[in-house]
């Protein structure tokens, strides 16, 4: 029975479960959606087309998703009444059928949320956002080797400076936290301050660490790199990466190999098999990724740095309209468009739908569905590669066919 008000949860579709660590996934599985604000209906549109004869092509019908729409933003608005920004069911239904795909939200000014997207999460204890870095043959790119960069981000999604712990200058919170900080703990706080706090765990660092270090095992990636800035803040950013190699000493000692110890006991060379865990100090890793992005591969970083990193490693790519991303926890994942509403093109059928459809990508390959996922990417290399592309892309290339948000889309499917 349809517990839910406004979200339609389709009879032919089956639920993904969660057992025993495992996700079971039938061959209908019901899919949740979130279309998005501004250029979010064009672009879930495009996408959702795409996915589809994705799946047909790759399953001669065999699989078919079941998909649901449930609502956040302005459309929860229009449905649910007045400050209904993320309804209660729309949060609900996301921990029970734990897949969900978004396009970009619009951030609420005033009221009570500051971000959705961060309401998510935190809602959801999604604790780790995950972004695949890497390049598409024909993207223009700033750079002259962006084929050397292939990156998946971790950044922890829960914790650091993001956990919406603030005090305002000059409001009374703000001035008694001051005054019991000088007095206490002997500091120097400008009165007129404001104030954020920065709480990072053992717990929320080393569930991330883990996340990663498991993907590069699964994924047979070569390394791992603790981004952090320990140097500076070291009870914070140092216990991240103090507590990242106490996890991997705990618990994957059988596969992981340190970088001192390859130096120490191995003449600098990784031993066949084993995967090597290194770290990077935040500002060096810009560099790093920018001059040497070969050496790096699976990237687990805190909250502000991984959303600095993630941005700035896929402007070497091609910049947002194609970055992927997932929030994810154990059991739950949400896959989403990494840029925002691009409000200015809404309704315009312009932008570029491409980090909805390769977050879609990224669903396939969570969901075990990996060759509708390999479908879809190839399909979109050989329209990118082809010169068939959205105005963004169209700016920045020579030759190329500039085409609408629909039209990239039915250009991938015809090159399924
Ligand atoms: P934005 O929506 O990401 O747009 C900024 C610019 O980035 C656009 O004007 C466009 O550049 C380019 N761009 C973004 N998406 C693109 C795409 N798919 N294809 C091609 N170009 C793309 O950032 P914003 O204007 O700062 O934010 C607008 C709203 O979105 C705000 O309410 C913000 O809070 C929200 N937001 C949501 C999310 C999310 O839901 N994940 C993330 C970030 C921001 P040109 O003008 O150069 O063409």
């Amino acid at each position: 029975m349809n517990k839910f008000t406004n979200i339609s949860i389709p009879a032919e579709g089956t639920q993904i479960q969660f057992t025993d660590g495992n996700l079971v996934v039938a061959d209908n599985p019901i899919i949740l959606f979130i279309e998005g604000d501004g250029t979010g209906p064009d672009i879930w549109q495009a996408s959702k087309r795409v996915f589809d004869a994705a799946v047909e092509k790759a399953y001669g019908g065999k699989k078919k998703i079941a998909w649901a729409e449930i609502y956040a933003g302005e459309k929860a608005l229009a449905v649910y009444g007045e400050n209904q920004w993320l309804p209660d069911e729309t949060v609900e239904a996301i921990k029970q059928y734990k897949v969900a795909i978004k396009g970009p939200l619009t951030t609420p000014v005033g009221g009570g949320i500051r971000s959705l997207n961060v309401a998510l999460r935190q809602l959801l204890d999604l604790f780790a956002c995950v972004r695949p870095v890497k390049y598409y043959a024909g993207t223009p790119s700033p750079v002259k080797r962006p084929q050397d960069l292939d990156i998946v981000l971790f950044r922890e999604n829960t914790e650091d400076v993001y956990a919406g712990i603030e005090f305002k200058s000059g409001a009374d919170d703000a001035k008694s936290l001051i005054e019991y900080i000088n007095k206490n703990f002997n500091k120097n706080i400008r009165q007129d301050s404001g104030i954020g706090i920065k709480p990072m765990s053992a717990f929320g660092s080393k569930r991330l660490v883990k996340k990663a270090i498991e993907f590069a095992i699964e994924h047979k990636r070569k390394n791992v790199t603790l981004v952090h800035k320990g140097n500076i803040m070291k009870f914070t950013e140092g216990a991240f990466k103090e507590w990242g190699y106490e996890v991997a000493r705990d618990e994957f000692s059988d596969i992981i190999i340190t970088e001192d110890d390859v130096f120490k006991l191995h003449d600098g060379k990784v031993p066949e098999g084993k995967i090597l865990l290194k770290d990077r100090i935040a500002d060096s890793i810009f560099q790093q990724i920018l001059l040497r992005p070969a050496e790096y591969d699976v990237l687990a970083t805190p909250n502000l740095n991984g959303d600095y990193l993630s941005d700035a490693a896929a402007a070497q790519v091609g910049g947002l309209g194609i970055a992927p991303g997932a929030n994810m926890s154990y059991d739950v994942a949400i896959f989403e468009a990494t840029h925002g509403t691009a409000p200015k093109y809404a309704g315009l059928d312009k932008i570029n739908p491409g980090s909805v459809i390769l977050s879609g990508v990224m669903m396939f390959e969570f969901l075990g569905w990996t060759k509708a996922g390999q479908l879809i990417e190839k399909a979109m290399k050989k329209t990118i590669r082809s010169k068939v592309v959205t105005y963004d892309f169209a700016r920045l290339m020579t030759g190329a066919k500039e085409v609408k948000t629909s039209e990239f889309a039915s250009a991938i499917i015809s090159n399924l």
